[in-house]
């Protein structure tokens, strides 16, 4: 997987202070793409286990506390990202279990294949869908376009 940036504190994407990865990789082409240099699998940097690990020791920094992870792109749930993104989720929760995960995603809910469920199947906020320029809305919190879900996921009851 390859990824373009990494903001270690962040307070723009999702709720409270986060840490945030915007992948490589989106198929979904939207008009109005606000980020059409992540579309390429191969575009940015290579994401490595280094990173991961800063990741995970990130959020557990006591100095600047995170509420959780929030990751964007490009898109989280390209084919090409879910096994390596999967393995984050995973270590995430497994590591970290009171921070939450937010993602961001051109994929509705309703098409997601087996494999993104594995992913989503593990984070608390799933923020779906292709962002339509016909329905884009600057009001909108933590998404583009009206059409655009914020779909939160009780996982207590997983
Ligand atoms: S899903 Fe997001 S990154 Fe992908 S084309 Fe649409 S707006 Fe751009």
């Amino acid at each position: 997987m390859n990824y373009h940036q990494y903001h270690p504190v962040d307070v723009v994407n999702g709720e409270g202070t986060r840490c945030t990865l915007f992948v490589a990789g989106c198929e979904h082409h939207c008009k109005g793409c606000y980020n059409q240099s992540t579309w390429r699998v191969d575009s940015g940097h290579v994401y490595t286990q280094a990173l991961e690990d800063r990741i995970i020791a990130d959020l557990m920094d006591t100095r600047i506390k995170r509420r959780g992870l929030s990751l964007s792109g490009g898109d989280p749930l390209h084919p090409a990202n879910l096994a390596v993104i999967e393995r984050l989720v995973t270590r995430v929760k497994h590591q970290c279990p009171e921070k939450d995960i937010w993602l961001w995603t051109g994929y509705t809910l309703n098409q997601l294949s087996e494999a993104q469920r594995a992913i989503t199947d593990q984070i608390d906020v799933l923020i779906d869908g292709k962002f339509e320029q016909s329905q884009y809305d600057p009001e909108l919190l933590w998404r583009g376009s009206a059409n655009q879900i914020i779909h939160r996921f009780d996982l207590s009851k997983s």
